[in-house]
């Protein structure tokens, strides 16, 4: 969406407490940026006093750490570990639980949040990353209640990202450093002497919000800083991968000896799905009372990395973990777009910086595909 002079609002910082003020008004849990056990999670926000004022992150291979700007930037970092799927899809949540009488039992299912959520300075790649897991969870033949109950009613203000981590590949992959739709508002963060927020439209109840709170009409010079602080940002990305035909050449290259190479560094642990927005697999553990009288289904996360994940009769599929690792990296790149007809990947980098050894998809996928060999198959 281009920033138009005759839409486009401003925002300074009382503007902005007054924008969570106003969530709240509506009944919103406002989930958004805080500094949180040395790391910016997404966290309930009581007021705009809760942001990361002044903080930003180092991001590199299998490391993170908060740098102080310097500044009283509110959005002056990357992402952290967390994406709104912890809320959307959270790690642990309730199917039903079941009462047994003596003659029989009664069902209850989980109830849906008791609040809307609104997530505020959630980034391109995460709107993008909520797209993806629409795709998965809702669909016309399937509609996952869970998911479907915590994401409906929510509300976005998303962050157009001027501070890109070293880590981050959005740029390449089409899904930032500026948000095109998927949000209610958008904001610009303009930092300096007049701190202030472009702010652009996106829906109804963007608007309707936006007119509960102070602003005044862009200028076309706003208009003008603020598309160069995206476009500064899409240059100082960190990595980037080509997509360019990636599908046919990581399919071609199933038996690739790279593969070895990135299992005898990877541990297996599952960070990197655990920590990926758009990583969508769960298990189920039923947890029964020893005398039958009550039962309660809970969904957790799952990994593929793990080896009980590709279990069937008579024990898993992928024992190695060069397969666990060529499936969740052929599925995030390749298959993912046969299943959902998008990308499994929105570049937010997450699983670089948060995999302990550092292991790299856009490293993996440039050296996966560079032992293709022309006619099929792989060295
Ligand atoms: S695969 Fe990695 S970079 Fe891509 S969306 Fe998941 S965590 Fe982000
Ligand atoms: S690639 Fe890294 S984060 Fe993912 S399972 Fe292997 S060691 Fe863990």
């Amino acid at each position: 969406m281009a920033l138009a002079a005759e839409t486009a609002r401003v925002l300074d910082l009382e503007g902005l407490e007054a924008l969570v003020e106003a969530l709240h008004a509506r009944d919103y849990e406002v989930i958004g940026p805080r500094v949180r056990d040395g790391v910016i999670s997404l966290a309930p926000l009581s007021s705009a006093a809760d942001l990361p004022i002044g903080w930003s992150d180092d991001q590199r291979p299998g490391h993170y750490r908060l740098v102080e700007r310097g500044d009283d930037a509110r959005f002056g970092y990357a992402v952290g570990p967390d994406a709104p799927k912890r809320w959307l899809l959270p790690p642990h949540s309730e199917v039903f639980e079941a009462e047994g009488d003596g003659t029989g039992f009664t069902l209850r299912p989980a109830e849906p949040p008791s609040r809307r959520f609104a997530f505020l300075g959630v980034r391109p790649c995460e709107l993008a990353g909520i797209a993806v897991q629409d795709r998965v969870f809702i669909r016309d033949d399937l509609r996952d209640v869970t998911y479907a109950s915590r994401r409906e009613d929510i509300l976005t203000v998303a962050v157009h990202c001027g501070e890109p981590a070293g880590t981050c590949f959005c740029a390449s992959v089409g899904t930032g450093p500026r948000a095109e739709d998927g949000f209610d508002l958008a904001l610009t963060e303009l930092v300096g002497e007049d701190h202030r927020f472009v702010v652009e439209v996106g829906s109804e109840q963007g608007r309707e919000l936006l007119a509960a709170v102070p602003t005044e009409p862009a200028a076309e010079g706003d208009l003008t800083v603020a598309a160069a602080v995206t476009d500064d940002a899409s240059r100082r990305m960190g990595r980037d991968l080509d997509t360019e035909g990636l599908r046919e050449d990581l399919l071609g290259a199933l038996g690739s000896s790279r593969y070895r190479d990135v299992a005898r560094r990877c541990l297996a642990c599952g960070n990197c799905t655990f920590v990926c927005p758009t990583c969508f697999c769960t298990g189920l553990v039923d947890r029964n009372a020893l005398d039958g009288s009550h039962t309660a289904r809970e969904r957790t996360w799952n990994s593929c990395f793990t080896i009980g994940f590709s279990y069937i009769h008579g024990g898993g599929i992928r024992e190695s973990v060069s397969s666990r690792y060529r499936q969740w990296l052929t599925h995030k790149l390749a298959t993912w777009q046969d299943q959902f007809d998008v990308l499994g990947c929105v570049g937010c980098g997450r699983c670089i910086t948060w995999c302990p050894v550092g292991i790299d998809i856009t490293e993996e996928a440039r050296a996966i595909r560079a032992t293709a060999v022309p006619g099929g198959g792989a060295r």
